[in-house]
């Protein structure tokens, strides 16, 4: 290792910061945030600087830098576009003993600044030392999207509660484990959850009892339709904590990849290859993995509210008392309808959108077909294809133009995308020519048509020649 990582406590310190471009105006503003006095040093500034310039926490020395202006510095920053007078900052500096930093110069350099992931109080720096910053700067990204903004306020919490444990657990390895507890634990959750004072109950009367056996929990996960990329960073890092995954079928391989490599992977699918896993008993899974204190992740396709009976799940884990957190997730009708080229709302043609379900016999006697069959409305249809030809006879009969734009979105948003367009009155007709599989969402309206010119993602729509294109575009 050849730069010592440290954090500097700069506060009320003087910083000189020579240069004042845009490279000069990104460092001072962030030094001037750890609540450093700035000193710019260049004849002129940027705009955006100028504006700042208050005299007192940041001043301006308007003149071509000399060295007495580093004089009672802590940190000196060379920020010109001139070698000559970045040298002259550096040669100056190290005269003083005062670290400096020439940008993009590591040779001249006494010191460099890291990446930085600020979720203060947790400041994460990353450094290539000087021999990558690009890379640097990719590994910052991760680690963003690794760590969410209740990080910092775990952080703080656990600042508030360091002193009363110190005091009440005053052996280093009790503490230890206390702190494992409160991290991965109850408290912890409650703190991502926004309820801080009930997490500050629970370690209250864990520092009285000890640590309760941590109790397991639930989090009910949407992973969206298939496409890695659409997963939210909630999601991800529910997964990336994992002790046992129960996923659907319809979740995709590539998504089950970014589980925890230790965490379990089961497969409660319905209506899956042979074994069916009744709901019942996805029930029974969940709450007995967390009685023994996993922390299960319940991976379902799309939305686990949007027909996915995550509402059914979440009643089940309340009789038994147990915690649980949902995360969203894109649903169907969202990601198929973006990667068909597919407006779900548009001035001219709809203002409005319903997601309807047509999985079975009782579902279709239950439907509001009036509803259902309003024009300018965009209609997305989960579950279709098996009850297609009475959900097109049914919109018809109840005054649905049969000329009405019609798309079938096959595996949204995967590799193997298929988009089918035609009308309402060939919809089975074109259903069965592309052998149409599961699974597949039928959206009904004018905007289906608009896939023509606006698909961008996988294979070009397939029909379409049946559509007056132009009357709709
Ligand atoms: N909770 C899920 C829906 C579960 S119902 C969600 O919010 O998306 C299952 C139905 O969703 C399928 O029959 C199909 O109509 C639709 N669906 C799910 N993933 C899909 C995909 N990748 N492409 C097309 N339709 C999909």
């Amino acid at each position: 290792m050849r730069y010592f990582p440290l954090f500097l406590d700069l506060r009320d310190r003087l910083v000189v910061v020579v240069g004042g471009g845009s490279v000069a105006e990104r460092k001072a503003l962030l030094l001037a945030d750890s609540g450093a006095r700035i000193r710019l040093v260049a004849p002129t500034l940027t705009a955006a600087l100028a504006a700042r310039v208050d005299g007192t926490r940041i001043e301006h020395r308007a003149h071509d830098f000399i060295d007495a202006d580093i004089d009672g510095a802590r940190l000196v920053i060379a920020a010109t576009d001139s070698r000559a007078t970045n040298r002259a900052v550096a040669r100056a500096a190290n005269e003083r003993g005062i670290v400096v930093n020439v940008v993009d110069d590591l040779e001249l350099s006494s010191g460099i600044l890291p990446a930085i992931v600020d979720r203060s109080p947790l400041v994460i720096a990353i450094s290539t030392q000087g021999t990558a910053p690009a890379l640097a700067r990719l590994v910052r990204e991760r680690i963003e999207a690794a760590l969410d903004e209740s990080i910092g306020r775990l952080a703080a919490f656990c600042e508030s509660w360091r002193s009363r444990i110190k005091a009440a657990l005053p052996e280093l390895g009790a503490r230890r484990r206390f702190y494992d507890w409160l991290l991965h634990g109850a408290a912890a959750a409650l703190v991502r959850e926004s309820r801080a004072a009930d997490a500050g109950r629970v370690v209250a009367a864990a520092l009285v009892k000890g640590p309760a056996a941590t109790a397991g929990s639930v989090v009910l996960v949407g992973a969206g339709p298939g496409d890695p990329g659409l997963l939210t960073l909630h999601a991800l890092r529910a997964l990336q904590g994992a002790d046992v995954v129960l996923h659907d079928r319809l979740v995709s391989a590539e998504i089950l990849k970014l589980a925890r490599r230790e965490a379990e992977l089961i497969e409660v699918g319905k209506g899956g290859r042979g074994h069916r896993v009744t709901q019942e008993h996805i029930h029974e899974l969940m709450v007995e993995h967390a009685l023994r204190g996993r922390r299960v992740v319940r991976l379902k396709g799309g939305d686990p509210f949007v027909f996915g009976r995550g509402g059914e799940e979440l009643e089940h884990l309340v009789r038994h008392g147990i915690a649980f957190e949902v995360v969203p997730g894109v649903t169907a009708a969202l990601a198929c309808a973006a990667y068909a080229g597919v407006p779900l709302t548009h001035r001219e043609h709809s203002g409005s959108i319903r997601f309807a379900t047509a999985h079975c016999r009782e579902s279709l006697e239950a439907t509001d077909w009036r509803g259902l069959a309003r024009g300018r409305e965009t209609l997305a249809v989960y579950m279709g294809v098996a009850t297609l030809d009475t959900l097109r006879q049914e919109l018809i009969r109840h005054g649905r133009d049969p000329a009405t734009p019609i798309a079938f979105i096959e595996n949204g948003s995967r590799p193997e995308q298929r988009v089918i367009v035609g009308t309402l009155a060939d919809a089975v007709t074109l259903a069965a020519r592309h052998r149409l599989a599961s699974p597949a969402l039928l959206i009904v309206g004018e905007v289906a048509a608009l896939a023509v010119q606006l698909h961008w993602y996988g294979a070009a729509p397939l029909g379409g020649r049946e559509l007056d294109v132009r009357s709709v575009a």
